[in-house]
């Protein structure tokens, strides 16, 4: 039988909250051990920049995204190790080769997956969120080669978008009649689409995925309709799933919105916290909610990591989603829905958009290539102000 490893700080998960997490436990312990237990072939690294950073820029690389957690952190890294099991009481986890490590303070931070396809598994098919992922797209794009990108979520349009600038010929499919339409006011689809026009990609609306076929080097997509699509590879981006088996597993508590945590981000069963994704938290604005974005990755796994530690921070930090792609980027706060109520703010550059529900109560505000600052509209959304109060204060116009 092998030796338990034992771990002052065992993180399960290898993502952008695990690598804070490290870092929020040497802010508090210089010393104690830390291990990282990750399915990733990879480190920690910058997630976001795999849709981004890595295709615009070209003396950004690859290489440039990674954290370095494991040497910046003095953590020990163990690659390609899925956790299946966690027990709580004897503060120990197995992973699907049968190593068992034990801990005296656990994170849970298994982030979420890609949605995908049914189909034969190809190198030429990607459901981006990994390193590993963005390397495979890197392979068959590029040179004028044809990549077919299908979904209008955030990863799907700025994947796209960073294609078709990096000598791609892109064909996009969507299933709405505008991109971000049910986000977006109409004009600003508009705005967001002539840039992918303008820069060559070919839009197909209305049309879902049903199946892709192999084709020698190349991939063959069908559409609902039956439409078929021929590209020298498939990239989707259907949105993320998460699996909540191991926490299900672990008897932690959990509800619609995930694994439930308090303030100081600490689940239900003693000396387990969780952090990023999977996480249903108190917001201090929103309530009870659930965020998957980096920065809620970023500032929960640092809270977590410092309260495993030993200190007993709260998490009051109040997430908000960023996309950028050509020379748009925007920001959002709360929910950002076109069946709300539309009010448009316009400043000397870029707007605000702020969305109402039918009793006048403010829901969300989206920044559109404006240089506010976010905390700014934070402290406005504490006060819970509604249309007719911030009308007064604020030139607001409706948007039809
Ligand atoms: C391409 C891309 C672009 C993005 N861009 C943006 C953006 O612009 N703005 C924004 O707000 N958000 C963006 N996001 C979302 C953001 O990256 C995530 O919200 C963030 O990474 C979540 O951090 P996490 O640590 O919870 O999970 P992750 O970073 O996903 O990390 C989870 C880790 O857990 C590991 N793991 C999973 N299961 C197990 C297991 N059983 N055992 C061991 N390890 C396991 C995984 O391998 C991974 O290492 C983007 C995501 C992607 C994929």
């Amino acid at each position: 039988m092998t030796a338990i490893q034992h771990f002052k700080y065992l993180l399960v998960g290898g993502g952008m909250a695990a690598d804070q997490a490290a870092a929020g436990i040497r802010a508090v312990d210089a010393q104690g051990s830390i291990g990282i237990l990750s399915a990733d072939v990879d480190g920690p690294y910058a997630r976001p920049a795999l849709s981004k950073k890595l295709w615009v820029d070209e003396n950004f690389h690859d290489e440039d995204i990674d954290f370095k957690t494991a040497e910046k952190q003095q953590a020990q890294l163990f690659l390609r190790t899925v956790v299946t099991q966690i027990d709580p009481a004897a503060h120990q986890v197995k992973t699907s080769t049968g190593q068992a490590f034990s801990y005296d303070k656990l994170l849970l931070a298994t982030g979420a997956k890609a949605r995908t396809l049914a189909g034969t598994a190809s190198q030429r098919v990607v459901a981006l969120r990994s390193k590993a992922d963005y390397l495979k797209i890197r392979a068959f794009s590029g040179q004028q080669q044809t990549v077919i990108v299908v979904g209008d979520g955030f990863i799907g349009s700025e994947i796209a978008a960073g294609l078709a600038q990096s000598n791609t010929q892109v064909i996009y499919v969507i299933a709405g009649s505008q991109l971000f339409e049910r986000k977006l006011p109409t004009a600003l689809c508009q705005e967001l689409e002539q840039k992918y026009t303008a820069a060559g990609v070919k839009f197909y609306y209305q049309e879902k995925a049903a199946t892709y076929q192999l084709k020698g080097e190349q991939v063959e997509l069908t559409l609902e309709d039956g439409t078929r699509l021929l590209g020298d590879g498939l990239v989707l981006g259907l949105g993320a799933e998460i699996d909540y088996q191991l926490a299900k597993q672990a008897g932690l508590h959990l509800d619609k919105n995930g694994v439930v945590v308090d303030q100081y981000l600490q689940t239900s069963a003693a000396d387990v916290w969780a952090a990023g994704d999977i996480i249903s938290y108190p917001d201090v604005i929103l309530g009870q909610t659930k965020s998957e974005h980096v920065k809620h990755a970023i500032q929960s796994g640092y809270i977590a990591g410092k309260n495993m530690a030993g200190q007993a921070a709260a998490y009051t930090y109040t997430p908000y989603f960023y996309s950028w792609v050509f020379d748009i980027s925007w920001e959002a706060l709360g929910t950002v829905d076109t069946s709300l109520q539309l009010y448009q703010e316009k400043l000397t550059s870029g707007q605000l958009v702020y969305y109402f529900d039918d009793q006048g109560q403010l829901q969300g505000i989206l920044s559109w290539n404006a240089a506010v600052d976010l905390d700014h509209l934070r402290n406005l959304f504490r006060q819970h102000p509604d249309l007719k109060t911030l009308q007064q204060v604020l030139p607001l116009k409706p948007i039809k």
